[in-house]
């Protein structure tokens, strides 16, 4: 039997309406004679009002009681999606994520997943149920219930995917798909319909907030492509992919603005072995993720460091740094509150060349400065100031023709 993962989001269970649109579709693939798995996620906001409710009772919640509490958005989203499913004379059965021994770390609140047992579910499906699975949810060796982390019923499903044989995983959203760039912003965006797993992992580690990254990862690993879509349009959506060759013909495939980080420079700081493995070890302890981590030497003897976070870690960044101070000897702090970075996104920047001079030359045309640079292979990205954030991002977007079509732009765009 050949089996198909959909995956609904919160938005596509919020309500008794939805939920039927979402068994609707579940039985549209049924008919056509696959085994069908759901997997859903808690219902509308459900996810946060639970969260609410620990804070509300405890500043500082344990992350076991966490995911506990977390897991029971899922369950209720399920045991209806069954419900609904039964209503429409179609056997269903509804499973957690320890009922299938969807097996964890013991990171709670992001763990991991190690193992899935498909038995139980390949059972089902041979009966004829279709099979609807509590995403976002595992358990661990010593039967404690953990969860993968916000967004993480992508991931399950994905996963879930892998483990069954299933060739695709459809995630059902409130988007059509992928989009060029943000639409919100640039309102020109237009739908994709491939995406390479690598460019859509650079996207999402941008802040293209559209699939969990781990869901992208299991992807590429096992060779499941990922089809998101709308699930109230009956329209092709997004195919997340292995590379092929057209793909290499674009010089870019999509461009993300990234707002609210802050920039920490450390200038002339002592260039002796030892002092950025310092420097970061103390951001470490106080959880302060970094990006764009800038290193020059200036001098034999000075070196300038800098680095990018989130403004919300910047009060922990400060203090990880004033602990430091006097061990690493620098000779000047900068900080900039007020940075956003616009990236470009494309497998073709490994064949191509022109794509740093274009995204540059957009923004001079634009009057936008560009604070610093950093590259990957495939990825670009320009520190710019907030205020003029949304331009230059226009502006990108513009001069690689990310309003049309791939088929429809110019050669070399
Ligand atoms: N319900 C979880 C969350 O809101 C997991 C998910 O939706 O994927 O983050
Ligand atoms: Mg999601």
């Amino acid at each position: 039997m050949k089996i198909l993962v959909q995956k609904f989001g919160g938005t596509s269970v919020e309500n008794a309406e939805k939920m039927r649109r979402a068994a609707k579709r579940a039985i549209e693939a049924a008919k056509k004679g696959f085994g069908v798995v759901i997997v859903a996620s808690a219902r509308g906001q459900q996810t946060d009002v639970l969260v609410a409710d620990a804070y509300e009772l405890n500043p500082n919640p344990p992350k076991r009681e966490m995911d506990q509490l977390l897991s029971t958005g899922e369950i209720q989203s399920v045991s209806l999606l069954a419900m609904a499913l039964d209503s429409m004379g179609y056997k269903a059965i509804s499973f957690t994520g320890a009922q299938i021994r969807m097996l964890t770390d013991s990171v709670h609140t992001k763990a991991r997943i190690k193992s899935i047992d498909a038995e139980r579910i390949h059972k089902q499906l041979n009966e004829g149920k279709i099979v609807v699975v509590a995403g976002f949810q595992g358990i661990d060796e010593n039967e404690n219930i953990t969860t993968l982390g916000r967004g993480g019923s992508d991931t399950t499903a994905v996963a879930l995917a892998a483990a069954l044989g299933a060739k695709e995983c459809e995630i059902y959203t409130d988007v059509d798909g992928v989009y060029t760039s943000d639409p919100r912003i640039f309102k020109k965006a237009v739908k994709l319909d491939q995406i390479s797993y690598d460019e859509m992992l650079e996207m999402a580690s941008l802040g293209a907030g559209v699939m969990h990254p781990r869901a992208v990862e299991f992807g590429k690993k096992y060779d499941v492509t990922i089809h998101v879509r709308s699930s109230s349009e009956q329209v092709d959506g997004t195919l997340i992919i292995h590379e092929v060759p057209q793909m290499e013909g674009l010089l870019v495939s999509g461009a993300t603005i990234q707002k609210d980080l802050a920039k920490i420079g450390l200038l002339g700081i002592e260039n002796v072995p030892g002092n950025a493995a310092k420097v970061f070890a103390h951001l470490a302890k106080h959880k302060v993720v970094v990006n764009d981590i800038i290193q020059t030497e200036v001098n034999p003897d000075k070196a300038n460091l800098s680095f990018m976070i989130n403004v919300s870690d910047l009060e922990s960044a400060k203090q990880a740094i004033e602990e430091i101070k006097n061990e690493v000897n620098f000779e000047n702090i900068f900080i900039r509150e007020d940075i956003a970075e616009v990236s470009v996104v494309g497998v073709g920047m490994r064949t191509h060349y022109g794509v740093a001079e274009k995204m540059f030359g957009a923004l001079a045309d634009a009057k936008v400065n560009i604070d610093s640079i950093t590259t990957s292979e495939i990825r670009i990205s320009c520190a710019v100031d907030k205020d003029q954030a949304e331009k230059a991002l226009e502006a990108v977007c513009m001069a690689f023709e990310l309003d049309r079509p791939a088929k429809l732009r110019n050669k070399n765009s």
